[in-house]
């Protein structure tokens, strides 16, 4: 029986920054997201329907992509978010805070959308004017030569990620296995030309923290079978290795689908095994230590080589396979028919065997200098395993970003106080000059400049959760939270003095020129990455300034 539904009529909001159900749901979002800002964040649990997992987060991109918007403008500042962490890895939240944030200040100050927009996007230009200037005071260089700026910017990361559970003496630990792992991937050829390798991860649930490691090469499971008598045999490499990405499990179903001609006789299951076999026969012939691959290898082929000397890795999977190559310079072989041409082979240095609890180990050292590297982790449970997992490689990718741009902005929410101070200071005494080239009233540019500075301001706020007021002090523009045991301001940059006067940060206070730090001693504890801050900056004015000028949302709800 068929039914014949009409067509529905398209759904047409006009004005949807008017509508409240859509002010409501965007005020949401931005408190899912700034409640989940920074290293006090609290944690989001997010259920499916079906039951199944439980993902307990704070991050963005988590979050994102679990939590289906049902209204058209918040999924597009939700894609704009995960897009800028899928290529900057950190900021996401940021970038989400400042966006909503914009357009709330712009309607809650009754500001002439366009007006707004020419405005913020005067600003966010002098914005990037001043990060990028040599004269701004909240950038610090990173020293690529030495391990502490590499480490403190690692831990950053990983203290801004909360359900990442670890307690101080765990985050150090983690802090410097990602710096060795970095420093693992960087790989410099002869000819001086610097590119990175991989750094495979590998977790390890109920196990502690603080068996996490680092290992040069690759980690693979121990072969079944394989004793550490057969490894003492094979003597002091390096050794030749063969790799393929073909199933030799001698299962012709595995062919796939294609159509098989089977002449009267002919049993090609046999005849399969035989070619196996052949093709073993070949591998010890040409003195290959280890066999491996991608997929199941047939039971009497494994014995045969086994038997021979040879080791034998199967089940390496799809993802190991890139990494491998890179290790072994071997070539994956994609047939069974043919012998194994010479380029193919690649070389292992060593196998040396590796325990973390009950999981044993097989690492294959690299003979030339493949940057390739394991990362070990270990959590108490798959929850915050995961957590782990996602930030440390998030942690390396900010890392490999800041080569390219090699320094780092104040974090803790003090590059966003002396930010909003320094662009406030220096449009005052020029506003009249720049709302006359914007064609705007003097008032109403005043008004999106407090709103710009305010937004980002309330950034810095959302670091907060415990209802504290957050302070700035009124010389170096840094953000402080009234604690007797804190000496220093959030980043770690400025020490506390009794004379140093301080306001809340949510409350007017005159302007003034932030006094730089330019020749201090002290380092900074809090760190963000430069180029990921830089692009969620612009990104979020940018998506503000569109999501400001919408006029009309139709929807198609067939
Ligand atoms: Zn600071």
């Amino acid at each position: 029986m068929s039914r014949i539904c009409k067509k529905k009529p398209a759904v047409c909001t006009d004005e949807p920054l008017s509508n409240s159900n859509i002010c409501q749901k965007m005020a949401l979002l931005r408190n899912i997201l700034s409640s989940a800002y920074g290293p006090t964040g609290r944690m989001k649990q997010i259920h499916n329907n079906v039951g199944g997992h439980v993902l307990t987060t704070s991050t963005s991109t988590a979050l994102l992509k679990r939590v289906d918007m049902s209204e058209p403008l918040l999924k597009m500042i939700s894609t704009a978010v995960q897009h800028h962490t899928t290529c900057y890895s950190d900021c996401g939240l940021f970038m989400g805070i400042f966006t909503l944030r914009l357009i709330e200040n712009t309607q809650n100050n009754g500001l002439r959308t366009a007006a707004a927009a020419k405005v913020y996007k005067h600003l966010v230009e002098e914005c990037n004017i001043y990060l990028k200037g040599d004269s701004c005071g909240c950038k610090v260089p990173v020293d690529f030569s030495s391990s502490d700026s590499i480490i403190a910017l690692a831990h950053s990361m990983i203290t801004s990620k909360p359900a990442c559970m670890l307690n101080s003496r765990e985050t150090k630990h983690i802090s410097s296995l990602i710096a060795q792992a970095f420093l693992y991937s960087i790989h410099c050829n002869t000819s001086g030309v610097s590119c990175f390798g991989r750094t495979v991860t590998i977790g390890i649930e109920s196990q502690s923290v603080s068996d996490s490691s680092v290992f040069q090469g690759l980690l693979v499971d121990v072969p079944e079978m394989l004793q550490p008598a057969d490894l003492e045999r094979l003597g002091s490499g390096p050794f030749k290795v063969v790799l393929f990405s073909v199933s030799l499990s001698g299962d012709i179903s595995e062919f796939g689908d294609v159509t098989l001609e089977i002449h009267r006789g002919v049993d090609p299951e046999h005849d399969l095994l035989q070619q196996l076999l052949k093709l073993g026969e070949q591998v010890v012939m040409d003195k290959v230590s280890l066999f491996a691959c991608q997929k199941v290898v047939h039971p009497i082929l494994q014995h045969y080589l086994r038997k021979h000397g040879v080791v034998v890795i199967e089940r390496l999977g799809l993802a190991l396979m890139e990494p491998f190559v890179q290790l072994t310079g071997a070539q994956a072989i994609a047939s069974l028919c043919a012998s194994v041409p010479a380029e193919a082979f690649g070389m292992v240095k060593e196998f040396c065997l590796q325990s973390c609890g009950s999981r044993e180990l097989l690492q294959l050292l690299p003979s030339k200098d493949a940057a390739v590297s394991t990362m070990l982790l270990c959590h108490r449970n798959e929850t915050m395993l995961e957590e782990l997992k996602m930030t440390c490689k998030r942690a390396e990718h900010v890392l490999r970003l800041t080569l390219r741009e090699p320094c780092a902005l104040l974090g803790g929410g003090c590059t966003e106080t002396l930010l909003a101070t320094h662009i406030t200071h220096m449009i005052c005494s020029k506003a009249s000059k720049i709302a006359q080239a914007l064609s705007i009233s003097h008032s109403e540019f005043i008004m999106a400049v407090k709103a710009f500075c305010s937004s980002l301001q309330s950034v810095a706020l959302s670091l907060d959760h415990d209802g504290q007021d957050c302070l700035i002090d009124m010389t170096y523009a840094h953000r402080w939270v009234p604690d007797i045991y804190s000496k220093t301001c959030s980043c770690g940059l400025v020490e506390d003095r009794s004379n140093l006067e301080k306001t809340p940060l949510n409350t007017a206070y005159h302007t003034f020129c932030p006094v730089s730090l330019k020749n201090t001693d002290s380092q900074p504890r809090v760190l963000d990455s430069f180029s990921a801050k830089l692009n969620a900056l612009n990104v979020a004015v940018e998506m503000a300034n569109f999501v400001l000028d919408v006029k009309y949302v139709i929807e198609d709800i067939n």
